[in-house]
């Protein structure tokens, strides 16, 4: 699934850059309403939505919504920028992943900060973490990854087998999560992805980080 959605990706900004040369060097969070409206023909549209859902694709009108009310409901210090661009890329996930399973439902799951979705069915459940995944491969590419010298020491500290402190290492995350304007969570995928560092769940709801060491049979394309 991460090669499809990197392929996919791959896909989308070529035929984006063909129409947008400027977007080439620019991040994705830049262009990624530009992307759902002239390559997927959704237009991006703000709406109060239920108190908790991030965002709503409706495939029948092709239209996008993303909650405008967040600061409703989500911690003060939450960047909403951050949070809009990621469920925005989430619900790109869908469009690229799943148009055909979604066309004859009339909307989809909704979604929760904390990642806690509604589901009907396992494939529901299934759906949203491929989306979750695409969010993360189109906002954070590879070669802007491994340009950010967070980046490469957590990198290093990988590759070097290093123990490294869990605050630490959330302090590299977030910093990432701002540079790319994106939600720290899904920073945090896109490092776990790569293979760089692992997390546990910790009894408060939370994720306490470490170092992942480098495994003979990774390839961490991204
Ligand atoms: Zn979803």
């Amino acid at each position: 699934m991460l090669a499809r959605c990197a392929r996919d990706r791959d896909d989308l900004f070529a035929e984006l850059y063909a129409l947008r040369p400027q977007f080439a060097e620019q991040r994705p969070s830049k262009f990624l309403k530009a992307a759902i409206r002239t390559v997927c023909g959704f237009r991006v549209a703000p709406r109060v939505l239920f108190p908790g859902q991030l965002a709503l694709c409706d495939f029948q009108s092709k239209i996008v919504y993303y909650n405008s009310n967040l600061e409703s409901f989500v911690n003060q210090k939450t960047s909403l920028a951050g949070l809009v661009n990621s469920s925005l890329a989430h619900e790109l996930g869908h469009i690229r992943l799943h148009t055909d399973e979604m066309e004859s439902r009339h909307t989809e799951s909704y979604h929760f900060p904390d990642g806690r979705v509604t589901h009907v069915d396992n494939r529901d459940f299934q759906r949203e973490q491929e989306a979750d995944l695409y969010a993360a491969v189109f906002l954070v590419p590879g070669r802007f990854l491994v340009q950010e010298k967070s980046a490469q020491q957590i990198y290093k500290w990988h590759k070097e087998r290093k123990w490294v402190k869990s605050p630490q290492l959330w302090k590299l995350v977030y910093g990432l999560a701002r540079d790319f304007e994106v939600t720290p969570s899904l920073m945090r995928r896109c490092l776990m992805e790569v293979g760089w560092i692992a997390c546990d769940p910790m009894p408060n709801g939370g994720y306490r980080l470490r170092i992942r060491y480098p495994e003979p049979d990774f390839d961490g394309e991204w």
